[in-house]
């Protein structure tokens, strides 16, 4: 292995990502060397490559952006024990620290002391990754690297599909982007009755039907509730998920939820959005807010229901070698995309 990898960087204060060569990670004792296979590019990679508000006061520069992954282990440090040198990997991308009382009390995901690889800390768009032993999640054989790599928001989708019992409920999906997508089809494998999801995109709604069993719902043409009488919804939905940040979508979700039903909220508005909270009171809704996903409980689950049938392959919609990085940053943006995977394997 030579000193110097490729890696998509930030390595200016302005719009784009740059494909330059890095000094290899030196790893620590407890960390293990991730040759990286597979990257998946997430919504907040768009917001870093736009250089937008919320970047330009996150993200230091330059780095090493990316935190959606697959490879296989090359080197271990000294002190890692249960992993060996070839397994196939991926990976929390929150490091947390084991100070705080959530920590303390197995609740990592809560843990404020919280750094993102690609976001505060060097990510994983890079030949190799340097990660903690601690956030390494085996891959077994029948999860492939292209899965693998997007395990991170497929982990959003499942701990937000899985915050509330969906078992015969009847749910409500805004936002049909991959992670919406993903969520349909796990509320679906975990035995939702009806699952609807609605957008304003209509490539997104059609691949939405076409990855899951759900009733897509474009907001702009069609009435919601029309569709709910149509599937007999009579006093609304049980189980809402946000998943768009829109806050016309909320809106209309809490209008549509039945009396004590409860609402996972993963999508995240602009800014400050006014909300009728008088109908929540009203109507006794539970809301939960979503931040990452459980460490390592969602990675528990979500490999479980791959292995056992869960298919989200299909939210995979285009697929580049890193060199072509900026084609399957455009066909994000574009918002005709479900999930953009890049190969590392061939530079
Ligand atoms: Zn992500």
């Amino acid at each position: 292995m030579t000193n110097e990898m490729k890696v998509l960087v930030k390595a200016h204060a302005r719009e784009g990502l740059w494909l330059q060569t890095a000094p290899m990670p030196e790893i620590g004792p407890d960390d293990v060397l991730i040759r990286i296979n597979k990257t998946g590019i997430c919504g907040t990679d768009i917001h870093i490559w736009n250089w937008d508000e919320w970047a330009q006061k996150t993200v230091p520069v330059p780095l090493i952006t990316g935190h959606e992954f697959a490879g296989e282990i090359v080197e271990l440090g000294r002190n890692v024990e249960g992993l060996a040198l070839g397994q196939r990997c991926s990976g929390e991308g929150h490091l947390i620290g084991k100070q705080s009382r959530q920590s303390r009390a197995g609740k990592f995901h809560l843990d404020p002391q919280t750094r993102g690889i690609g976001v505060n800390e060097q990510g994983a768009f890079a030949e190799c990754l340097c990660l903690p032993a601690f956030n390494v999640v085996p891959l077994p054989d029948e999860i492939s690297d292209d899965i693998g790599a997007i395990l991170d928001p497929l982990g959003n989708a499942v701990h937000t599909a899985l915050s509330f019992d969906l078992v015969g409920e009847d749910v409500l999906i805004t936002g049909a982007g991959p992670i919406g997508i993903m969520a349909a089809a796990v509320a679906r494998h975990a035995g939702a009755r009806n699952v609807v999801i609605t957008d304003i995109n209509q490539d997104r709604l059609d691949l939405a039907a076409k990855v899951a069993d759900v009733v897509p719902v474009n907001v702009t043409t069609d009435d919601l509730a029309d569709i709910q009488a149509q599937l007999q919804i009579t006093q609304g939905f049980d189980v809402g998920l946000e998943m768009s940040g829109n806050q016309i979508a909320l809106d209309q979700m809490v209008e549509a939820m039945v009396m004590g039903g409860r609402i996972a909220l993963l999508g995240i508005p602009p800014g400050k959005s006014p909300v009728d909270w008088s109908r929540i009171v009203f109507k006794a809704i539970t809301i939960k807010g979503i931040y990452g996903r459980e460490i390592f409980e969602t990675w528990y689950k979500m490999i479980a229901m791959l292995q056992n049938g869960l298919d989200v392959s299909g939210v995979i919609t285009h697929r580049f070698g890193v060199q072509d990085y900026a084609e399957g940053f455009a066909a994000m943006k574009s918002g005709h995309s479900g999930k953009v995977v890049l190969d590392w394997t061939a530079l």
